[in-house]
């Protein structure tokens, strides 16, 4: 299977060639039809299988199909993930699959100054990357609302538990839009993951 047959938009396929990729992995070619159909998705898979590409080039198409300029652009998809590392990983990943679409993400943790992080978001972005310290903190001091986020993923959710991370999750949860879509990536599968992704997604795919 090739990128071509997945009906791609020509600016994402476009900086997929740019990238050297030419065929999904197994994780993209099951998770990208059924997140540009609108779907709820539990995503089993481990970092290294191509996982980040298959949940950000579905939402840049989704984003793309309706686009806000400057400061009018609102945060349309959240991603959560455990690390640091990881969310600056995601981003790159963003830019790098969205360079022809006009989107603009950006990243937020903790551990450094939020000033260059809140003057970021102020400046407009459709996608936002963070860990659920950091995000919490930003949004009690009114710098980030979650009102307008219409896909949201929760990335290595086994991970977040592990680093007890479930109170920041719940939290973000009973902010996040009722109506919306969900992606929850685990690389393992342990009894309260699936009671944790049983109550958050609505008929997901698996
Ligand atoms: P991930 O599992 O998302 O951390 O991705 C692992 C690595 O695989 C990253 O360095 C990606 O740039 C690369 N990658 C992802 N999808 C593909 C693909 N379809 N073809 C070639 N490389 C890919």
């Amino acid at each position: 299977m090739q990128f071509e047959s997945l009906n791609l938009i020509e600016p994402i396929l476009q900086a997929l060639k740019e990238e050297g990729y030419t065929t999904p992995t197994p994780i993209q070619a099951q998770a990208i039809p059924i997140v540009l159909q609108g779907t709820d998705l539990l995503g089993c898979a481990q970092t290294g299988t191509g996982k980040t590409a298959a949940f950000a080039i579905p939402i840049l198409q989704l984003l793309s199909a309706e686009k806000l300029y400057g400061n009018k652009k609102k945060i349309r998809s959240l991603v959560v993930t455990p690390t640091r590392e990881l969310a600056i990983q995601i981003a790159e990943s963003f830019n790098a699959y969205g360079r022809h679409t006009g989107l603009k993400n950006t990243v937020v943790f903790g551990g450094v100054g939020q000033s260059p992080q809140v003057a970021a978001i102020r400046n407009g972005v459709d996608v936002l990357i963070a860990t659920p310290g950091r995000l919490l903190d930003l949004m009690h001091q009114g710098h980030i609302s979650l009102r307008d986020v219409e896909i949201f993923v929760l990335d290595e959710a086994d991970r977040m538990l592990d680093m007890g991370f479930i109170n920041d999750v719940k939290k973000l949860l009973s902010v996040l839009p009722k109506k919306k879509q969900t992606l929850f990536f685990s690389a393992t599968m342990p009894p309260e993951i699936v009671k944790l992704s049983s109550s958050i997604l609505h008929n997901p795919e698996k």
